[in-house]
């Protein structure tokens, strides 16, 4: 199917909830993105810097670019000028750095973070305990920081067709959003965010409570790694 069906598809299946699609775009070129960008689309993600970096020059500016993949402090200062969220922050070092970086660049609108919750069984997974979280957020070092604003949770699902599992992980996580707003952001409605679901499992995320999708293949077709 084409780019601008599949962005249609998830225009109308999202409608009447609360949630949005982020049309993860690594690995495919600029065209692809503008054909989505072309049938209305303006929130996409990728997983890499420099990609990102290079595909945000060549594109319309009033795209709002999630980072998703793992962010190393040393990079953050090459997106933080024109990045609209950052779904995977994993350490209250790396949020001190986007704080700082946010506030060189001047911006005007915060840097939007979510915290990356490690929900999978695989230890290859970048992501902070539910304990981790807590931690940060009642850091003093959180509380004094400006530029950012935490507005929910990421979790990415084990690799699994077991929906059992997969609902299980996504229940977590949801649990965990909950606990954290409840505790931490009482009447702050900026923390809203439950980024759950990919192409395999978006389905059993929408039901479980997602607000963000996060879907490569299902609207951009296979990635091909070789090229
Ligand atoms: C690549 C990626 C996705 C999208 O994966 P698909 O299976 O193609 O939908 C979602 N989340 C993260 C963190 C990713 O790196």
């Amino acid at each position: 199917m084409a780019i601008a069906d599949n962005i249609l598809y998830f225009d109308e299946q999202l409608r009447n909830t609360p949630c949005r699609l982020v049309a993860v775009s690594k690995t495919h070129p600029v065209a692809a993105i503008q054909e989505a960008y072309d049938a209305g689309h303006r929130l996409f993600g990728e997983n890499k810097v420099q990609e990102l970096v290079e595909k945000y020059e060549q594109l319309p500016h009033d795209i709002s670019w999630h980072l998703i993949g793992h962010l190393q402090t040393n990079k953050v200062k090459q997106i933080a000028g024109f990045i609209n969220t950052i779904e995977s922050v994993d350490s209250l070092r790396l949020l001190e750095e986007i704080n700082r970086r946010a506030e060189m660049f001047g911006r005007t609108l915060p840097i939007n973070c979510l915290l990356q919750i490690a929900i999978a069984d695989e230890e290859t997974k970048y992501g902070m305990t539910y304990e981790d979280a807590v931690a940060l957020l009642q850091s003093e070092e959180y509380r004094a920081m400006k530029y950012i604003r935490i507005v929910g949770v990421m979790g990415i699902a084990t690799n699994t067709d077991d929906e059992a599992k997969l609902r299980q992980e996504f229940r977590y996580l949801r649990y965990c959003f909950e606990q954290l707003r409840d505790t931490f952001f009482h009447a702050n409605l900026d923390f809203c965010e439950l980024s759950m679901g990919m192409t395999s499992d978006w389905k059993i995320a929408l039901e479980e409570g997602s607000t963000l999708l996060r879907v490569g293949s299902g609207v951009f077709g296979a990635r091909d790694y070789s090229k």
